[in-house]
């Protein structure tokens, strides 16, 4: 197994030893291997830093520091011709360069579609709610080619939207985990689709006979109903660990939400 160092985070990276009488100012920090075991896809320590929420105000308030950004295409993805749009945390920035490969092999010829993440230095982004420190990302739903409703007028899941290759691309995302005090959870805070959609999955989930593995109930956990997303979905990632000043917004639901 893996050895753990303490790191004092709070007393600016300096090594304390074991004796140190502050036990809460200390975190486990594992390894790069176990990091690697942990979340393959996901660099948690270079680029972009979420500084603040990913959705607050005042004191709050979510900012970049030294943002990533994601160049316009690359192995498995295509993203928003314009700059602005395209700077993220290393963690985000790095989920999407690796899921978008993972999805090139599993679905030949499907390409994430990504839409806006942060401007360079974080901060409000009109007309989005969030979108502020570089830990939320907004990407079509998977096998769609152009960006328009998944619904049809009357609000009913159409066969535009891809029930396997969507799953599939959560499952994929939830699965990356992080320690969080010592316990390894998933690196993804919550997952934002139309309601109609989450009644729509709730449903299939119960016509399959109900999740088929943990993955699932955690996939099915973040998947939260929120107006608005019938053409996209929304990513939001937990803070890193070594984002020092990265403040965690609420998670999922504790249950499945259906
Ligand atoms: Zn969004």
């Amino acid at each position: 197994m893996t050895k753990f160092i303490l790191i004092g985070l709070l007393s600016g990276l300096t090594f304390l030893s074991s004796q140190a009488s502050a036990q809460e100012d200390l975190l486990e920090i594992p390894s790069s291997d176990e990091e690697q075991i942990l979340a393959p896809l996901l660099e948690l320590h270079e680029g972009g830093q979420a500084k603040g929420a990913a959705q607050g105000a005042g004191e709050t308030q979510g900012a970049l520091l030294n943002g990533t950004l994601l160049p316009q295409t690359g192995e498995g993805y295509s993203a928003s011709k314009s700059e602005t749009s395209r700077w993220g945390s290393g963690m985000m920035i790095s989920l999407i360069e690796n899921s978008a490969k993972v999805v090139a092999t599993q679905f030949p010829g499907t390409l994430l579609r990504i839409g806006g993440i942060a401007q360079e230095f974080g901060g409000p982004y009109r007309p989005h709610k969030s979108h502020q420190n570089g830990l939320d990302a907004d990407i079509q739903f998977v096998g769609t080619v152009k960006y328009e409703s998944v619904l049809d007028k009357s609000g009913a899941v159409t066969d535009k939207f891809d029930l396997e290759k969507n799953w599939d691309y959560w499952r994929l995302v939830t699965s990356q985990q992080i320690l969080v005090k010592g316990k390894p959870v998933s690196a993804v805070s919550m997952i934002l689709v139309d309601p109609r959609i989450k009644t729509y999955l709730c449903k299939a989930m119960e016509a399959q006979g109900g999740p088929k593995d943990a993955l699932d109930e955690e996939v099915m956990k973040r998947l939260r109903p929120t107006e608005g997303h019938d053409d996209h979905f929304h990513l939001r990632l937990k803070c890193s660990p070594y984002y020092a000043e990265c403040i965690d917004s609420r998670d999922g639901f504790r249950d499945s939400g259906c």
